[in-house]
């Protein structure tokens, strides 16, 4: 689907019209392109003076990356990104001069840059003044994701303790962050539980050598998370229901992967993509729990299929096809399962109690998966998307789409690829240390923080 409003307002004379009228005015994302440099220019890392070590590993991390890395701004400069490291603060008042250098630098950020925070997560056990400090980030970044401009976003990523700048998530979910793979996540932060994980060999294709199974792939955000998946390298079994037949096939044959027509229902749903896996590929390394169907009804009108309905696609098959996998002894290759949720299912939404319980129980499911893959290397996490240009929201009434699209700092909806990349992400080894986690796809959508 495309949005008509975003191409009319940044071409010609309807550009300048929706200027003058002080129309909101969203810019075209830069998305990843093979080829293209992984930051659009310089990047410049500011820390707290505490977090000065974190800040020096960090800028020699990036060094080896091929960036263009700076400790200072000079007049003139246009960055493409800005690092804020504030991995050791210990009090609020530590915050001022690193944020408002970083202030400083905003009005001349190229199209598309990025600022990322460095972060700890604040708990219960930290000094009163501690968690302040660590909780202050939060708000920070979220505020300063909205007030970017021209496609630029705002993320953080978030160590427990005892994860150090240099673990392999930390360093993924930076690079990913840094990169237009994240075109559409603003105003997030990731947290990364644990050091496990690998940096991959080759950064284009982090996953060569792993099979993936996506369900839900004839179309939509499933057609574009398999077609992602295979780019980074990964042979994909790509699965939908008997009726989406043809489209399935033609997903499968343009990523050379295997097409196979089976309603994720079905009682022995697991032990069939597994059987699959095995015979053809030898293993089976990924599981990517896309399908997913709506029945909108207000609760006072809902009826019993429309709930049992969404309960059962959404939810409870990807529950029964997780037990299958999980007792076959056969899915401990540094497993990967990677959910779909849905912002709903954080803030929920008028006429979607299945939905929203469906997309919640995704959430619960993976914080409670994730522990019983961990002996193996691996992990479950969920992606929750906002507003997305597909056939599911193309049926949302105009005026309520159109609402939708704008209500978020990204003033857009996204496209499918912005999702499959985060599932990607989350699919990869870098990723490993991300453990029953959510990560929002949403342009900062106003709904649900
Ligand atoms: P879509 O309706 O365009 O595609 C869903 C696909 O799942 C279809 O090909 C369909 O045939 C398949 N499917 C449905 N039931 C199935 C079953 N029982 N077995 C196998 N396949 C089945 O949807 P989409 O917009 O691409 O959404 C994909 C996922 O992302 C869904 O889980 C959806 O809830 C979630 N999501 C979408 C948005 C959005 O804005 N589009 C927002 C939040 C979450």
């Amino acid at each position: 689907m495309t949005d008509t409003y975003l191409n009319l307002v940044n071409s010609g004379f309807t550009k300048k019209m929706a200027k003058q009228l002080g129309l909101p005015r969203p810019a075209p994302l830069v998305r990843f392109q093979a080829g293209q440099p992984l930051v659009r220019g310089p990047v410049l890392v500011l820390a707290a003076a505490s977090s000065g070590t974190d800040a020096d590993a960090v800028g020699k991390q990036l060094l080896g990356w091929g960036l263009d890395v700076r400790r200072h701004a000079s007049a003139g400069d246009t960055f493409g990104a800005v690092v804020l490291v504030l991995t050791a603060i210990a009090h609020p008042d530590e915050l001022a001069e690193p944020v408002l250098a970083t202030g400083a630098t905003l009005r001349s950020l190229a199209r598309g840059a990025r600022v990322v925070t460095l972060s700890r997560v604040a708990t219960a056990d930290d000094a009163p003044a501690v968690a302040a400090a660590r909780h202050g980030v939060d708000g920070l970044l979220r505020s300063l994701a909205k007030e970017l401009r021209g496609g630029a976003t705002g993320n953080g990523v978030q160590l427990a303790d005892g994860v150090g700048v240099d673990a392999p998530s930390a360093l993924g979910a930076l690079r990913f962050f840094l990169s237009a793979r994240s075109a559409y996540v603003d105003g997030q932060l990731l947290t990364v539980d644990t050091t496990a994980g690998t940096l991959p060999e080759d950064w284009d294709r982090p996953l060569a050598g792993r099979v993936a199974v996506v369900t839900g792939a004839a179309r939509g955000i499933g057609a574009a998370i398999a077609e992602t998946l295979a780019r980074d390298g990964a042979t994909v079994i790509a699965v939908d229901v008997p009726a989406a037949g043809e489209a399935l096939a033609k997903v499968a044959n343009k990523i050379r992967g295997t097409a196979l027509q089976l309603d994720v229902t079905a009682p022995d749903a697991g032990d069939r993509l597994l059987e699959l896996a095995l015979r053809r590929y030898g293993s089976l390394d990924i599981v990517v729990h896309n399908a997913g169907i709506l029945r909108d009804k207000l609760l006072v009108n809902m009826t019993p299929e429309k709930w049992a309905a969404v309960i059962a696609v959404n939810i409870a098959a990807q529950l029964r096809i997780n037990e299958q996998l999980l007792v076959s002894g056969e899915f401990t290759r540094a497993p990967r399962i990677v959910s779909l949720a849905s912002t709903s299912g954080i803030a929920g939404n008028r006429g979607q109690t299945n939905y929203g319980a469906s997309k919640s129980g995704v959430i619960g499911m993976v914080r409670a998966t994730a522990p019983l893959l961990t002996a193996f290397g691996g992990t479950a996490n969920a992606v929750a998307p906002g507003f997305i240009e597909t056939d599911m929201t193309a049926k949302i009434p105009f005026a309520s789409r159109e609402i939708a699209r704008r209500a978020s700092s990204l003033q857009q909806g996204g496209q499918p690829v912005d999702v499959a990349e985060a599932v990607a992400f989350l699919a990869s080894p870098q990723a490993g240390g991300v453990v029953g986690r959510v990560l929002r796809v949403c342009g900062q959508n106003l709904v649900g923080a």
